[in-house]
C-alpha cells in the first residue's frame, strides 16, 4: 500500500522531530510499502527536506517529497510573468516551470506580472504586500500554496501562509486558488499515485482530511500538531496520538 504522510505537525514540529515518527517510518519502510511525503509548506525545496528529514535519522529519496509548491508550478505555463513571494522552495519551483519571474523595484514593475504566486514567507512584507495587491487588481491570476492559517512551532502556533493571503484578500476582494492540499492541483499530483490501497496520514481535517476525501483514500487523523473540531463531514479511518500509533493501527490491520 501507499502512504502519504505530512510533515509539519506529523513527522516533526518545526525543527524537532515528533517522538517515534522515525520508528513508525520504519516500521513502513520494513513493509516495503511506498511513502510520499505530502506538505503544504513551501519554503525548503525537495533537496532540503531530504537534508531535513536525514538529520532526523529519516532516509528519505527528493522523490519522495511532495510539496506545495510543486503543486502551484503545475498552475504556470512556461514563459508566464510570474510575481513569485515565497522561499527557496516556492521560488525553485517556480523557475523549473520555466517561468519568468518579476522582480520588482516598484509597484509599477509588480504589475507587469500575469500571476501572483504566493507561499509561506516569513520576511513577507507591506512592500511584498502592496505588490502582490496591485497586480491582482490590474488582473493577474492570484494563485497561493495553502490556506493553512497556522503554523505548529515546538510549542506555540504561529501564522501560516493563510494569514499572507488573508491580507492580500482583504485588499483585492480577490480569492485566490489554493493549490496544495485540499486544492485540486495537488489532487491532480497525487492522484497518478495513488492506488486502492492508500492510507494519508496528517494533523488538520481541513486539509489532509478534506484532501484524503477528494483522493479517495483512507485517512488517518494525528494529534500531535494542529488541534481541530470533529467534522462528521470528513471520514476518518484511524484516529491516534501521533504517527506511530497510527502506522502500528494500520499495520495490524493487515494494512
Ligand atoms: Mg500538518
Amino acid at each position: 500500500m501507499l502512504w502519504l504522510i505530512d510533515l509539519d505537525g506529523v513527522v516533526w514540529r518545526y525543527t524537532t522531530l515528533i517522538e517515534g515518527s522515525d520508528d513508525g517510518i520504519a516500521l513502513v519502510r520494513s513493509a516495503g510499502d511506498p511513502i510520499r511525503f505530502v506538505t503544504n509548506n513551501s519554503t525548503l525545496t525537495r533537496a532540503q527536506y531530504v537534508e531535513k528529514l536525514a538529520g532526523m535519522g529519516i532516509a528519505a529519496a527528493e522523490e519522495e517529497i511532495i510539496t506545495s509548491g510543486m503543486a502551484l508550478a503545475r498552475c504556470i505555463n512556461p514563459g508566464e510573468r510570474v510575481l513569485g513571494i515565497g522561499e527557496d522552495g516556492l521560488l525553485d519551483e517556480l523557475k523549473a516551470a520555466k517561468c519568468e519571474l518579476v522582480v520588482p523595484r516598484s509597484l509599477e514593475d509588480a504589475m507587469q506580472a500575469e500571476t501572483v504566486a504566493l507561499g509561506w514567507y516569513r520576511k513577507f512584507s507591506y512592500v511584498d504586500m502592496s505588490n502582490a495587491c496591485v497586480a491582482i487588481r490590474n488582473g493577474a491570476r492570484f494563485l497561493a500554496t495553502n490556506q493553512d492559517p497556522t503554523y505548529p512551532l515546538e510549542s506555540l502556533i504561529v501564522p501560516g501562509t493563510g494569514a499572507l493571503v488573508a491580507s492580500v484578500i482583504a485588499s483585492t476582494g480577490v480569492t485566490p486558488e489554493y493549490a496544495g492540499k485540499p486544492g485540486a492541483a495537488m489532487v491532480d499530483l497525487v492522484k497518478e499515485l495513488a492506488g486502492e490501497s492508500t492510507l494519508m496520514i496528517g494533523d488538520r481535517l481541513t486539509t489532509d482530511g478534506t484532501f484524503a476525501k477528494l483522493l479517495g483514500v483512507d485517512f488517518a487523523w494525528v494529534a500531535s500538531g494542529i488541534e481541530e473540531e470533529p467534522d462528521a463531514s470528513i471520514p476518518v479511518s484511524i484516529k491516534a496520538p501521533n504517527l506511530l500509533e497510527a502506522v502500528r493501527t494500520r499495520l495490524g490491520q493487515g494494512r
